[in-house]
């Protein structure tokens, strides 16, 4: 149960995010909500009264987690409205196909500071208020960020460097008794892929793959990933720091033969 816990989610305007928001909610957390959709917000906002048991009102910031000042006012609006904070989900993130060959700069700063710097932004200003909590981190990371994959190759750099992200701050704050994790989705059907590059046919022709390339024979959704980030958000994983968790039906472990 999350009874009197405040619970932060970037990105929790789609997808994973506002599933993880819903979730959260069952178990009466109450919830800062952030995006830059507020029409998308507003709509999960009220999907979370309705499944919070004391219909609890989330708080939506509109936030975007490229500019310094949004990511500074996420966390005094949380604190101004809640004078707390023990749990940070970092999930807000973008995704773009692109190669050695055939990236660029601009490619390279978009990805790396909104799924890097934004991150790491927020967790600097978090970090104060989750030591006095005692509380914990959930990074949203991706299959991508363990194994290495052709044409994504900002996304990939990006993902790893949130592992390393994860590992390294979870030493920082264990001995002051926060705990850092993160997850790590295989394919997962949210609108992702389809914001990248992908026309429709693409995406269906990708989800079909995934019966080869998941061992479990089929993409994940959105839910399968707000559980797992609701369980390492949870006393359930008090003796858990620094785990990467894949929640990829076992796509890291396979090798093509
Ligand atoms: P969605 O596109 O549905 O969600 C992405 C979220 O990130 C949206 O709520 C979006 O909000 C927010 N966002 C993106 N850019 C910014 C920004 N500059 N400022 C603020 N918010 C931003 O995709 P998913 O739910 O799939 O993605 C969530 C996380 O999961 C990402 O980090 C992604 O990399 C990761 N992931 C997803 C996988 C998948 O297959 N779907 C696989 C592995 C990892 P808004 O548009 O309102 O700004």
């Amino acid at each position: 149960m999350f009874t009197d816990k405040v619970v932060l989610i970037t990105g929790a305007s789609s997808g994973i995010g506002a599933e993880s928001a819903v979730e959260f909610s069952k178990l009466e957390a109450n919830l800062i909500l952030t995006g830059r959709n507020k029409e998308n917000l507003d709509k999960v906002a009220k999907q979370c009264t309705e499944s919070s048991p004391k219909n609890l009102k989330p708080l939506v910031v509109i936030a975007d987690m490229n500019k310094e000042s949004d990511v500074e006012n996420i966390v005094k609006s949380t604190i101004d409205k809640f004078s707390r904070l023990d749990v940070l989900v970092n999930n807000a993130g973008i995704l773009e196909s692109g190669s050695i060959e055939n990236t660029s700069l601009e490619q390279y700063d978009r990805v790396m500071n909104t799924n890097v710097r934004g991150p790491y932004h927020l967790t600097m200003l978090a970090a104060p208020h989750l030591i006095k909590t005692k509380g914990s981190i959930v990074n949203v990371s991706s299959v991508t960020g363990m194994r290495s994959f052709p044409n994504v190759l900002a996304y990939c750099m990006s993902k790893a460097a949130l592992d390393q992200f994860t590992r390294c701050v979870a030493l920082e704050l264990a001995p002051k008794g926060v705990r850092v994790n993160a997850v790590n989705p295989g394919v997962i059907t949210t609108g992702l892929h389809m914001k990248s590059s992908m026309n429709e046919q693409q995406y269906e022709e990708f989800l079909k793959k995934c019966a080869e390339t998941h061992a479990l024979g089929r993409p994940g959704d959105a839910k399968e990933v707000a559980s797992a980030i609701v369980f390492l958000a949870s006393d359930g994983a008090s003796n858990i720091a620094g785990a990467t968790l894949p929640v990829d039906g076992g796509r890291h472990a396979m090798c093509p033969r």
